[in-house]
């Protein structure tokens, strides 16, 4: 069978040239970060390179009704479903070079190296990039695949908002990425997205490959709890009905209950918390505050919602709060395809890379993609305990071009070789 070995300079060379689209000095680490937010003008720049490379290498470029952007690689049959690659370019105010561009930039790279070994394959190749994936401007993560796979409706997606009021539907417009093709975009044969693994697993466990198996479910919710202000000095304390006292009782019990083993591998982070009027001297009237709970098992997390609502119910009966819960976000646990997870393990094992399996801490638009035909990812380990959405989000050239050489391998494995 035949091996192909991208470029590792040039897909090196390329992530360090489209990191500087929205680069900035950040002031807390002292490093050079990205700032490169969904559908503003640096995206658009981004997308405008992106696509100038994927044109350079051949494909075929298609952009559809949320701003997702193809590239496709023409195969012997085009009766045959393609073999899709992706991920996103986006990143979150704080972010780094890798997170969603390695997967995106490989599958170009990818694309590439065949071109350059002469290699035909029975089945189109693709490899996009999804609109939104971090949901920080529009507060949707994964909001392009999600319509590509049908989760979420055109209609719904436009009609989202960013903190200015300005829509998904005007700023596509406004940068030139509404396109033309349709949302609901095609099942592939097989779906892979390379993306570094934003966790310290394979780093601890010497490897530069993760094989995912899943990812995990996803919760945000937003609870609000109205008290009553009153004076800190002559209010009794058995007479308060003090919002942020109820809500700090809430952030110690989401400690608890993943500390507890009830809910199995729970974790659970409140993020955000106001106290309202918010004065030294006023006991405050209202807390809000979001809870994000994530959790490999389903049924765990629901029992964790339900244990949580039943706390808040019972804080509120005994500090005179009321108490109401706002659904923000819910994805439910995916598990990803065992005959692509085979091709890819397969596929390092013929390489001579070793790799260990692992559950995805973060969400990802294969979870999406999962939903209209089989889908599998590849991570990349980083360093610094893998850490990610920071500036410091760092992984090695080896890395990287080991996880393309996987990427590459599993899709021609795939697609097969004409
Ligand atoms: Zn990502």
């Amino acid at each position: 069978m035949t091996v192909i070995r991208v470029n590792r300079d040039r897909l090196w060379r390329n992530l360090m040239q489209l990191k500087e689209i929205g680069g900035y000095d950040d002031a807390a680490t002292g490093l050079r970060g990205v700032r490169r937010l969904a559908l503003t003008d640096e995206d658009a720049e981004a997308r405008r390179l992106v696509v100038s490379w994927m044109t350079e290498a051949g494909l075929t470029v298609r952009v559809d009704r949320i701003g997702n952007v193809y590239g496709e690689r023409p195969g012997e049959d085009p009766t045959l479903a393609c073999v899709l690659m992706g991920s996103h370019i986006d990143t979150v105010a704080t972010g780094g070079a890798f997170d969603g561009a390695l997967g995106v930039l490989g599958g170009i790279e990818v694309a590439r190296s065949m071109n350059e070994a002469g290699i035909r394959t029975r089945r189109p190749v693709e490899v996009g990039f999804f609109t939104e994936e971090e949901g920080v401007r529009f507060g949707t993560d994964m909001l392009g695949s999600a319509v590509a796979a049908g989760r979420l409706t055109l209609g719904h997606a436009h009609g989202l908002t960013d903190a200015g009021g300005a829509t998904v539907r005007d700023e596509l417009a406004r940068i030139g990425f509404d396109g033309p093709a349709p949302e609901a975009r095609p099942a592939p044969h097989a779906y892979i997205e390379c993306h570094i693994e934003q966790g310290p697993i394979l780093a601890s466990a010497g490897v530069d490959i993760g094989i995912v198996t899943g990812v995990q479910a996803i919760s945000w919710q937003r609870l609000t709890l109205a008290g009553e202000a009153a004076h800190a000095g002559t209010t009794p304390i058995t007479a308060r009905h003090d919002a942020g006292l109820a809500a700090a009782e809430v952030v110690v019990e989401v400690r608890r209950m993943c500390d507890c083993g009830d809910f199995g591998q729970l974790r659970g982070t409140v993020g955000s918390l106001a106290l309202a009027p918010g004065q030294t001297n006023v006991i405050p009237a209202a807390a809000v505050l979001t809870v994000d709970l994530r959790n490999p098992d389903d049924g765990l997390m629901t029992a964790a919602e339900k244990h949580l609502a039943e706390f808040a119910a019972g804080l509120a009966e005994r500090h005179g709060v009321a108490a109401t819960w706002q659904r923000m976000a819910k994805t439910a646990a995916v598990t990803f395809d065992e005959g692509v997870q085979a091709v890819i393990a397969e596929t390092a094992d013929a390489l001579g890379l070793g790799y260990v399996r692992a559950m995805s801490g973060a969400g990802h638009d294969a979870q999406e993609i999962a939903a209209i035909g089989p889908a599998a990812m590849i991570f990349v380990a980083g360093e610094n305990g893998g850490i990610s959405h920071t500036p410091r989000e760092y992984s090695n050239p080896t890395a990287c071009g080991n996880g393309t050489d996987v990427l590459a391998n599993a899709v021609l494995r795939l697609a097969g070789q004409a």
